[in-house]
């Protein structure tokens, strides 16, 4: 039942030699639901980007094995057809295609096959309504004139459609509201089952009020210095990161 296990990994940025993971432990079984949490610059994005394969980050030491294969050397879109699943956020609006066109193309890279236009249709349909999506969001643009909580429809769409095995939600963007924040939980909510798993990022509190999960982790320089349950959140929302960066300042 292990999806994902992290062995002493170690990460520097491509050009610039510098380490920022100084060796990551983890492990993730299906059916999990894990938070990492840490104060800026600790290192969450670029073990997201890590996981993912962008050519930006670079391991120099240990090993990700997901689904019993060693990842480390296998390109993006390798990985995202094994079923590893990162939601950012495109930035560029795209003027002219639609969230359903947009879903429909990833969903045919993801599977090989050539997604029909009236099928899938019906299962975006039947997605969005399990989602309590207004069925016209799909013929929308995709990110234009979008809000926030917007973006986030089509993140949780995708995850929906496409139905990672590992899904990694780096919530770093400090712009989400609570409506936002609630689309993403009752999405990951609703999404979850014993076959899948999250990593959650975050350094807000108000997701896990929604969120129930399994493990709580802290990202401080490069190392998880912490693991344990929703405690530890709740920890972090009364003290801040000051007492764990006190703890562990020698590191
Ligand atoms: P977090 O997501 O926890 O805030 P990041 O992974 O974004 O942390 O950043 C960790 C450290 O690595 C920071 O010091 C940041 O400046 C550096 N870093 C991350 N990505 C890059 C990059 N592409 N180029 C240079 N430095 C980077
Ligand atoms: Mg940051
Ligand atoms: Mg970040």
């Amino acid at each position: 039942k292990n999806l994902l296990t992290i062995n002493d990994l170690k990460v520097e940025v491509a050009d610039d030699n510098k380490e920022i993971l100084k060796g990551i432990n983890l492990k993730v079984n299906k059916g999990e639901i894990h938070v990492i949490m840490g104060p800026n610059g600790g290192g969450k994005s670029t073990l997201a980007y890590t996981l993912m394969g962008h050519p930006k980050y670079k391991i120099t030491n240990g090993e990700i094995i997901f689904c019993d294969t060693k990842i480390n050397d296998l390109k993006t879109h390798q990985r995202a057809k094994m079923g590893l699943f990162l939601s950012f956020q495109y930035p560029e609006e795209i003027e002219g295609v639609t969230v359903e066109e947009f879903l429909r193309t990833a969903k045919t890279a993801i599977t090989d096959e050539q997604q029909k236009i009236i099928p899938f249709k019906r299962l975006i349909n039947k997605k969005m309504e399990e989602l309590s999506m207004n069925e016209e969001y799909a013929s929308r643009y995709l990110n234009v004139g979008f809000s926030g909580g917007e973006k986030k429809k089509n993140e949780i769409l995708q995850m929906s459609i496409l139905n990672p095995k590992l899904s990694i939600l780096d919530e770093t963007d400090s712009g989400l509201d609570v409506d936002a924040i609630k689309i993403v939980a009752e999405g990951v909510n609703k999404i979850r089952n014993d076959e899948n798993a999250f990593l959650i990022i975050t350094h807000y509190n108000k997701l896990l009020e929604y969120i129930k999960p399994d493990f709580v982790h802290i990202l401080l320089n490069g190392r998880i210095v912490k693991s344990g349950g929703i405690e530890l959140a709740d920890e972090i929302d009364e003290y801040g990161y000051e007492k764990i960066k006190n703890e562990f300042a020698g590191l």
